[in-house]
């Protein structure tokens, strides 16, 4: 099969499994094991923030960033579409207590200053007060759009302008900062804390990184002990994330392969597929007889994994086990399954 599900379906590179096998490792609850402090420090330093805490995954990232930024009864603000919003089994209220406020954002995920202006307030007798502000960089349901640095900005001065801290989801950080050929700390400026995953397109078999001031960071280790992700001899899985490190600048593969993959299902009749910013390509299906699922199916049956994202769209990702060849193979195969 050819897979196009998702940028965590790739497997660990040689370099990785060699890294995970001669780890120096210790009891990472009790703070001993040197790797995991190494990649909390390196990639830290990456992001351009003051510390690190490595976690099992981007959910608990996420949910681990708000736990600790915000009180039970709060209102955080997020868009309609985003990670932390839709895809996290509603761990914003059962975890941490608070209320979600999503304001829709753009086609390319972006959130309205004046609506977030308009939705953020402090506590009174009657309302709770806005907590935090979520924004997610690359919008995995925008399709990978790239919120630069200046929008980040702008949103953060007024969260800021209301003593409201910001956190940035960014799982596909890594995709954004390699499209427009900038640091990734560029995007951190504004923000009080960054999540990165090392499982998403750099091929790291586990894990994710939360980021922000070293007195957050101490917050933020309690809240995952809390919801169980305090891990012992952890360097096993951060040495295969370190190698990942070093895999960014191959992403601009994975952007051409999405390129040339939507640019030739854009020519089959009934498909629209835009040119994506990044590694994820969104097919319309509007106009063709398939639904989401049911086109996402018969891909499946042509040996093509990708994902219904609505009643009309399918998403494909590109990943370092896609090859050149492969994307021309599954542009024929789609040709075959549409009839043109
Ligand atoms: C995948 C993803 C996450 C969560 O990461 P997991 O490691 O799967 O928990 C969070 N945010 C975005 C934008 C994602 O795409």
């Amino acid at each position: 099969m050819i897979d196009l599900r998702s940028d965590t379906v790739t497997h660990p590179t040689d370099a990785m499994r060699k890294a995970a096998m001669t780890a120096e490792v210790g009891d990472d609850v009790l703070r001993d094991d040197p790797t995991v402090a190494e990649l909390e420090r390196k990639t830290a330093d990456i992001l351009g923030m003051e510390a690190g805490l490595y976690v099992p995954s981007g959910t608990m990232g996420n949910q681990v960033a708000a736990m600790t930024q915000t009180e039970p009864g709060e209102e955080v603000i997020v868009e309609t579409k985003s990670h932390i919003y839709t895809n996290e089994v509603g761990g914003l209220s059962a975890l941490g207590g608070v209320q979600p406020r999503p304001i829709r954002g753009d086609d390319r995920g972006r959130l309205p200053e004046d609506a977030v202006a308009e939705a953020i307030h402090p506590a009174s007798l009657h309302r709770p007060g806005t907590g935090l502000v979520c924004l997610e960089n690359t919008h995995n349901q925008a399709g990978g759009c790239v919120l630069e640095p200046d929008d980040i900005e702008r949103v953060a001065a007024i969260a800021h302008r209301n003593d409201v801290p910001v956190h940035l989801d960014g799982a596909r950080l890594w995709n954004a900062a390699v499209a427009l050929g900038v640091s990734e700390s560029t995007f951190t400026d504004a923000v009080d804390s960054v999540m990165v995953s090392f499982s998403k397109g750099l091929g790291a078999p586990v894990g994710s990184l939360l980021a922000g001031s070293a007195e957050f960071i101490e917050d933020a280790r309690r809240s995952r002990k809390r919801l169980g992700g305090g891990m012992r001899q952890a360097g096993i899985i951060a040495a295969p994330a370190l190698e990942a490190l070093e895999e960014r600048d191959r992403l601009d593969v994975d952007h051409n392969n999405a390129t040339r993959l939507a640019a030739g299902l854009d020519d089959l009749d009934g498909i629209t597929a835009a040119s994506p910013e990044t590694n994820i390509v969104l097919l319309d299906l509007t106009a063709s007889s398939y639904t989401g699922p049911a086109f996402a199916e018969a891909a499946e049956n042509a040996g093509v994994g990708c994902i219904a994202f609505g009643p009309n769209t399918v998403r494909c990702c590109t990943h370092k086990d896609i090859t050149d060849a492969d994307i021309e193979e599954v542009i024929d195969r789609f040709a075959d399954m549409i009839g043109s």
